[in-house]
């Protein structure tokens, strides 16, 4: 399995080993387990650090690009509490939407940082084409 395809399964809420959806139990509740492969999606201890950063640059994106058109568009009179507005409700709003997305964006990117390793519990069939290559550096 690819790279690409494990990220494009991230980028859709998908689990980055076997594609499987219904990972979150709730919107920000992330199950421990891939439901069809067994994946432990909690692989070491700060891994979250990485979904979290994915989600600050997206929500830091978005905010300069709404704020830059609306200024370019309402340009020379902007309406600066509208502004102020939009900003802190994306501020707000957009890391809890982009939540579960950054988590299996995370996940498909620390699998290809650090493929599995035979002791992580997948089941036999889901493992993937570059496991087991190197030896790894984690703890
Ligand atoms: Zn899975």
């Amino acid at each position: 399995m690819s790279p690409t395809v494990m990220v494009r399964r991230g980028l859709v809420k998908r689990c980055p080993v076997c594609g499987s959806g219904h990972l979150f139990r709730r919107w920000v509740d992330m199950a421990e387990d891939c439901p069809r492969c067994g994946l432990h999606f909690h692989r070491s201890p700060g891994m979250w650090m990485g979904s979290w950063f994915i989600n600050l640059c997206v929500d830091q994106a978005a905010i300069v690009i709404v704020l830059v058109v609306a200024v370019a568009a309402t340009y020379p009179n902007p309406n600066l509490w509208a502004l102020g507005i939009a900003g802190g409700i994306i501020a707000v709003g957009l890391p809890f939407l982009f939540f579960p997305f950054s988590r299996t964006i995370w996940t498909a990117l620390d699998l290809i940082a650090h493929p599995l390793d035979l002791d992580e519990g997948v089941a036999p069939g889901f493992e993937l084409d570059f496991d087991h290559t190197e030896p790894r550096a984690r703890s």
